[in-house]
């Protein structure tokens, strides 16, 4: 593969730029642009070891002091022999610098291509090239913790699992197919029977964490109703902790539905500040209100507000039926800071859901909004139970597990009707193929690869 170059840190002024390159041949072309101190050439000096030398622009002039580190492949991130430059993080002393590379024959590299060689040189596997791009992006701690243990093979290695039993039995089927004189032993559907519903257990398992981890990665989209005037806006200000949506007592002024992200208890929350969902005659407001009641419709949590400080109306006696029809809501009082006004005793039917908490809060004086988080992170616990970096986070993973588990369980189900072990065969590789795609290996090589190597066919 060609050598390729980039500029590996923010394009902003900053203490520290790095400047990565990696392919054959990579080191001889470091030589021309990095002299160590020591006077020992660079593509000698000890590999993994930071050096400290000068850097060199296009015409062999000084253009920094810094370090530099080569990684000989396969043992590096890329596999392949790869060189980072330390220099002052100034974009123009880091464009120079790549300039430099490029003009000497490197080829500026594209978005994600390192983590891609690392990938073809047989460093990782798809999912875990997909957690270095989530742990980059993740907005918690607990989505980049998430991240790292994909990246470290929390999601390879049961895959692996599972793979490894599809592929026991399909390199058998075809070996004793391919190679009747080998004298290879026959299968029996029972040793199949089980192997399917093993892999179907642990797919159905990963399965089950895909709600979580999207929640997880792309935040708990949260509605906040009320009616107007509640203190749905400033409740949105508090946790946002700055002003985003524009709070006047002029009922109504919330005309459309304001997004903000903000962590609440450990849990990215995307919320939503409706306009007052109403009945009104306001052109623009109108449409808000139906854009409010979407939002209700598709939040995976509702904070539904209402003024403790005056009297408990029909309005807010609608706002909370509204959000009872949600899996997850939080009543909501807010004005904490105010005289109380008498609320109704409240119960819920039995087609209602009961609110998951009920929270006192000020926008105000900050009060209740730590017991408002408390039952947030009560109601999205960020750990997984089965360990960390086990959740399925990406809608392409989360498509290609159901595949496979839906291909093992047609298998399983032709095996209990009957059918021969071709027609499971023809499943199970089915399986292969998707779990293929998942981790980014072909199933068709495999299958071949297994049936030489571990029965030893034709020596
Ligand atoms: P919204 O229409 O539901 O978004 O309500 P707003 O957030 O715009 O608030 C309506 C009015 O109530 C504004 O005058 C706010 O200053 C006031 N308000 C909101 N929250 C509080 C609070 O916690 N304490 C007090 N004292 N006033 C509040």
């Amino acid at each position: 593969m060609d050598i390729i170059a980039a500029i590996a840190t923010g394009q902003v002024a900053s203490a520290i730029g790095i400047v990565r390159v990696s392919g054959e041949g990579c080191f001889s072309l470091c030589d021309r642009v990095f002299r160590p101190l020591g006077g020992k050439r660079f593509s000698r000096s000890e590999p993994r070891k930071m050096i400290y030398g000068d850097v060199l622009d296009r015409s062999g002039e000084l253009l920094d002091r810094g370090l530099a580190v080569r990684f000989p492949g396969p043992h590096c991130y890329t596999g392949e022999d790869s060189v980072e430059f330390y220099c002052h993080g100034s974009p123009v002393v880091l464009r120079e610098l790549l300039d430099t590379l490029l003009a000497l024959g490197a080829r500026q590299a594209r978005p994600g291509e390192y983590t891609r060689r690392a990938f073809l040189n047989g460093q990782m596997d798809l999912t875990q090239a997909e957690a270095v791009i989530d742990l980059i992006d993740a907005e918690t701690a607990a989505a980049a913790k998430n991240a790292m243990a994909q990246l470290d093979g929390a999601l390879r290695r049961p895959l692996e699992q599972v793979q490894s039993s599809l592929l026991e039995i399909a390199s058998r089927f075809y070996a004793v197919v391919d190679y009747p004189d080998e004298d290879i032993e026959d299968i029996q559907p029972e040793q199949v029977r089980q192997a399917l519903s093993a892999a179907e257990a642990a797919l159905s398992r990963l399965l089950a964490t895909a709600q979580r981890g999207k929640l997880l990665k792309t935040g708990v989209r949260t509605a906040i109703i009320g009616r107007p005037n509640a203190g749905k806006s400033s409740l949105l200000n508090a946790l946002a902790g700055y002003e985003r949506a524009i709070v006047t007592d002029i009922p109504g002024t919330t005309r459309d539905t304001v997004e903000e992200s903000v962590l609440c208890g450990g849990v990215l929350l995307r919320l939503i500040d409706t306009a007052g969902i109403r009945e009104t005659e306001d052109a623009v407001e109108k449409l808000g209100v139906e854009r409010s009641r979407r939002a209700l419709e598709e939040a995976d949590l509702v904070l539904a507000v209402f003024d403790s400080s005056q009297p408990f109306t029909a309005e807010d006696a609608s706002v909370l039926s509204l959000a009872s029809r949600q899996k997850r809501w939080i009543l909501t009082a807010s004005k904490a800071d105010l005289p109380t006004a008498p609320v109704p005793f409240l119960t819920w039917r039995e087609d209602q859901t009961p609110p998951a908490a009920a929270v006192r809060v000020s926008s105000v004086t900050g009060e209740g909004l730590k017991e408002l988080e408390d039952a947030v992170s009560a109601l999205f616990p960020s750990g997984d139970p089965h360990g960390a970096g086990s959740l399925l986070t990406d809608a392409r993973q989360e498509d290609a597990v159901r595949r496979t588990r839906d291909a093992v369980r047609r298998g399983s189900e032709a095996l209990s009707a009957g059918l021969t072990p071709d027609a499971v065969v023809t499943d199970i590789e089915d399986a292969l193929n998707a779990l293929g795609e998942l981790t980014g290996r072909t199933a068709r090589e495999d299958i071949v690869e297994q049936i030489f190597s571990r029965f030893c066919v034709g020596k």
